[in-house]
């Protein structure tokens, strides 16, 4: 098992007693302390640079208060830190759902093949009947996958929500069309479509996911990222980020035992918020981000 953070930190500050303010001499080694944790925790470089200099920055000149050592002072500007950068610094109207338009409200979801969009869209649909109490039409236009089609199905119906069926012959936009004309027929407030995915970036599926974007022009474009992606994160964000207006993210797999460091490469890559993470493969595993939580976690 690897040391915390403040339990590195803590053996170099033995050294340093009494000193009333962080500074550049003091803080070197444990600067090299927190890169190493971030790139532990598989943060991706750049990130891990940037996130450092804007923790030098806050650190310096912070007086040593009361009880403190340095150590414990720098661990606390760094969670400090941390926590805004990944979105503790967000009110907590950009942190959630902003589905106050015209119903149908539409949310799309896009993301790789197996990042769990699918699963996502019944955990959505849930969360969204249960407590905002709306009324939920759940469409799929993964026309290359039967499969996600079918488990669309099962998953709407275990979130008590209702599905709009598709099939593989079908255009994805044609898909689209005929489920918004049915969400305003049945006064639904929420359509969530799930989209195609592939196992790695491709020009043909980003150019249909953001074709399908630009048609529905939804609510919500969440892209849905497994933090077990760990550096990979930060490629395939700035991606979709490039090709999608996104107007917020969700972080699958958080129950995995990756140290978290993709919710701060893709944050950092795409400035939008992360919204909600996945903690269990079942619906009901899932949660509003807390970034307080996640900059603990990837600090370990
Ligand atoms: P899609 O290809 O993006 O639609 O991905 P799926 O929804 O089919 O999910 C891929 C796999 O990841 C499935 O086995 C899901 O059960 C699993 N999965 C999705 N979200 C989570 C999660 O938050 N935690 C865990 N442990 N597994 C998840």
């Amino acid at each position: 098992m690897l040391d915390s953070l403040s339990q590195r930190l803590s053996k170099i500050v033995k050294t340093m007693r009494g000193q009333a303010r962080l500074t550049e001499s003091n803080t070197k080694d444990m600067l090299r302390e927190v890169r190493l944790a971030l790139l532990e925790a598989d943060v991706a470089l750049p990130v891990v640079r940037e996130v450092l200099a804007r923790i030098k920055e806050k650190a310096m000149g912070v007086e040593v208060v009361g009880s403190l050592n340095p150590g414990q002072a720098l661990v606390g500007v760094v969670q400090e830190e941390l926590t805004a950068i990944i979105g503790g610094d967000l009110s907590p109207e950009e942190r959630s759902l902003n589905l106050r338009v015209q119903p149908p409200a539409v949310i799309l979801l896009a993301g790789l093949q197996g990042a769990g969009k699918t699963t996502t869209a019944g955990k959505l649909a849930k969360h969204i009947v249960e407590t905002m109490k709306k009324k939920v039409l759940t469409v799929s236009c993964d026309v290359y996958r039967p499969a996600a089609i079918e488990q669309l199905r099962t998953v709407t119906e275990q979130a008590g929500a209702t599905w709009f069926p598709s099939t593989t012959g079908e255009k994805p936009i044609d898909i689209a069309a005929a489920a918004v004309a049915e969400a305003r027929r049945r006064f639904y407030d929420v359509l969530i479509v799930d989209t195609a995915g592939r196992l790695a970036i491709d020009e043909a599926m980003m150019n249909e996911v953001a074709e399908l974007n630009s048609y529905l022009k939804p609510a919500e474009t969440l892209f849905v990222i497994d933090a077990m992606l760990g550096q990979d994160a930060v490629n395939t964000a700035r991606a979709f980020n490039e090709k999608l207006p996104l107007t917020g993210i969700i972080l699958t797999k958080a129950d995995g035992d990756s140290r978290g460091g993709a919710a701060l490469s893709v944050r950092h890559v795409t400035g939008k918020p992360i919204k909600f993470m996945g903690t269990a493969e079942k619906l009901t595993g899932f949660e509003p981000f807390d970034p307080e939580a996640m900059a603990s976690r990837i600090l370990g």
